[in-house]
């Protein structure tokens, strides 16, 4: 597993920083269909284009450590910060 996992999710690319997140699962709170932890207490992504687009927002903005990252479809950072 890498320190970065991407994916996109239509407009929207989402990347989480492993080497910041601390598990403590406020992502997986908001949005529990699009993150889980793996078997070393690490966010990984399940199935975050199952969940709508603002929600999906709000779980990666409400990350406590801003180990989630969205930028939008013109290159623009709006996770952290741009909500
Ligand atoms: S909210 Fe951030 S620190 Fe917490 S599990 Fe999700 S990515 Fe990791």
């Amino acid at each position: 597993m890498s320190d970065f996992e991407e994916r996109e999710v239509g407009a929207l690319r989402l990347r989480i920083d492993r080497t910041l997140c601390v598990g403590f699962g406020d992502c997986i709170t908001e949005a529990a269909a699009a993150f889980v932890l793996d078997e070393t207490g690490v966010a990984i992504f399940l199935a975050p284009e199952t969940v709508e687009r603002e929600q999906l927002l709000r779980a990666c903005d409400a990350c406590p450590v801003d180990a989630i990252t969205v930028w939008n479809g013109d290159g623009t950072q709006i996770v952290p910060g741009g909500l």
